[in-house]
């Protein structure tokens, strides 16, 4: 399926017709040591949209090297309301130009472009959270029991060089957690996004210099994961590591990172539950629960991929969920009416299809869906799988694509032990109108975050977490911020 190009704007043409995307390091746009490039394709249309430089360990190297000296530069001297005031300008930059961003993140990972414009006001939010957070950099002064005169205090400062790992489902918000911290704290780094998508994070860092980021302070080297990524996460100059990603790669992170013994945030992946109660009001739980999943064409951590539902009202509710994600529209990135966009690649698409016949194999009812469209693209439709177990492979394992299992459960005890049988413990939600059934739910589903009748809100102040297999360290809120951050105690003899 494809768009007509004509749809893209000036600037966004003029991005995509360089066709060879370099590296960004101390500001400039420069190929790889080893001149290598990958290419990287519309998962529309399949058509190669352009190269993107295959960084290595060099590359990494001078990425850092480049870091490091902004890092004890100028930068390290800039108040934090000179940092704060570049975040505003950052917010007027989206307001002005996310629409070039919206559409080659569209084009570069196939998200449908009504999503990816959406999400535009998400992208601003965090940049508003960051330039506040840029002036709450606080330590305390702290009473002692020392003998003689002696006050004591603490101070915050950055933690220094952040390696930031990222995959390809989402940069233009996503990217955010790093970019604003290290804006807001006076940290630096070197951002290595995911191969299959890295466009919209070159595009966003090469437009934050032209809005007066120095250069070295955000550094973009592409490639892929085993050299540049494993690069990064070994490299002794690197003070942390901000990793999104499968918890398979967080595993490899956390062996890579022992060289220095980083600091490390790992947001990994789930298998979330969403736990429909007999009293739910389906006319928001239906659609709530297929957008659960659905959006992103399930290509979303947080994705809730185990709709666990009453018995008592499983029939209506597969019946209508079936119903609905028959009409929601599969279409090109580029088309307005595109509601699902195809996978990112032909390899999630084959991974996508394996699972699916693993749930037919295993006896679980395949309630609509359930087939690859013959390209071009990487498309497969929406898929409901009814009468699913917690043994079955597609109950067990994140499929990080449009499949859905549909679980029925007899009590509400049995429905939370089924959530939280689970390795992981990223998300999840329940619908009811019952207050106290809700928040039993919450309270004991083992995850980072919980929604009440909704799905996917994420606020930065009030932050998104994980438990369990799905990594560790804070994402949002204050103590966000105080990752990039490490306390100095002083004390002072008067
Ligand atoms: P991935 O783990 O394959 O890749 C993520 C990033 O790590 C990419 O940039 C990749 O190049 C890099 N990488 C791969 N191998 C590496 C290595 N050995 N050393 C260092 N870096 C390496 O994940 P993906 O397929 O790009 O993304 C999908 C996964 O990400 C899913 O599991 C999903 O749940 C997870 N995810 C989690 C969150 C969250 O907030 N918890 C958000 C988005 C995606």
């Amino acid at each position: 399926m494809t768009a007509p190009r004509q749809t893209i704007g000036e600037n966004t043409r003029r991005f995509l017709d360089r066709e060879n995307h370099g590296l960004l390091i101390d500001g400039a746009v420069i190929p790889a040591a080893n001149g290598a490039e990958i290419d990287v394709f519309d998962p529309s249309s399949g058509e190669r949209l352009g190269r993107i430089a295959a960084g290595e360990a060099v590359d990494v190297d001078l990425a850092v090297k480049a870091a490091r000296i902004a890092f004890e530069g100028e930068w390290s001297r800039w108040s934090p309301y000179q940092r704060q005031a570049l975040l505003f300008k950052a917010y007027d930059l989206l307001e002005r130009r996310f629409d070039e961003l919206a559409e080659i993140e569209s084009l570069d990972m196939g998200a449908p472009i009504s999503r990816t414009r959406a999400t535009k006001a998400g992208a601003q939010r965090m940049v508003q959270f960051f330039a506040a957070m840029a002036l709450n950099i606080r330590g305390e002064t702290l009473q002692n029991g020392l003998p003689g005169e002696v006050t004591t205090m603490t101070l915050r400062a950055p933690v220094g060089v952040i390696g930031g790992i990222t995959p390809w489902n989402g940069s233009l918000t996503a990217i955010w957690w790093i970019a604003g911290a290290v804006m807001a704290t006076g940290c630096t780094a070197v951002l290595k996004p995911a191969a299959e998508a890295s466009l919209s994070v070159l595009h966003l860092i090469e437009m934050l210099h032209e809005i007066g980021l120095p250069k070295g302070v955000i550094n973009v080297v592409t490639g892929h994961g085993a050299s540049a990524g494993d690069a990064l996460a070994r490299h002794g100059d690197v003070d942390r590591i901000a990793f999104t990603g499968s918890t398979a790669t967080g595993r490899r992170i956390i062996e890579a990172s022992t060289t220095n013994i980083k600091r490390l945030q790992l947001e990994l992946g789930g298998k979330s539950p969403d736990i429909v109660c007999a009293d739910a009001d389906l006319d928001r739980a239906v659609p709530g629960a297929a957008m659960g999943i659905f959006n992103n064409s399930g290509q979303i951590c947080f994705a809730g991929s185990r709709i666990v539902v009453a018995r008592s009202i499983a029939e209506e509710f597969t019946a209508r969920l079936a119903e609905y994600t028959r009409g929601l529209r599969l279409g090109p990135s580029l088309d307005p009416d595109t509601q699902l966009g195809p996978l990112i690649s032909q390899a999630q698409r084959d991974s996508v299809m394996a699972y699916v016949e693993a749930g037919r194999a295993e006896g679980a009812e395949l309630v609509c869906g359930g087939e690859a469209l013959s390209g071009p693209g990487w498309f497969v439709r929406p898929t409901v799988f009814g009468g699913v177990d917690m043994e079955m492979t597609i109950a067990r394992e994140e499929i990080f694509g449009p499949v859905v299992s549909v679980i029925p459960f007899d009590d509400i005890d049995e429905a939370i032990t089924i959530g939280n049988r689970t390795e992981y413990g990223l998300a999840g939600a329940v619908w009811s109108r019952d207050v106290s059934t809700a928040l039993n739910v919450v309270e004991q589903i083992r995850s980072g975050t919980m929604w009440v009748n909704c799905y996917g809100l994420i606020d930065p102040i009030t932050g998104f977490n994980g438990t369990k297999m799905s990594g560790y360290g804070a994402k949002g809120g204050l103590a966000h911020l105080d990752t990039y951050l490490y306390t100095k105690s002083v004390y002072i003899q008067r």
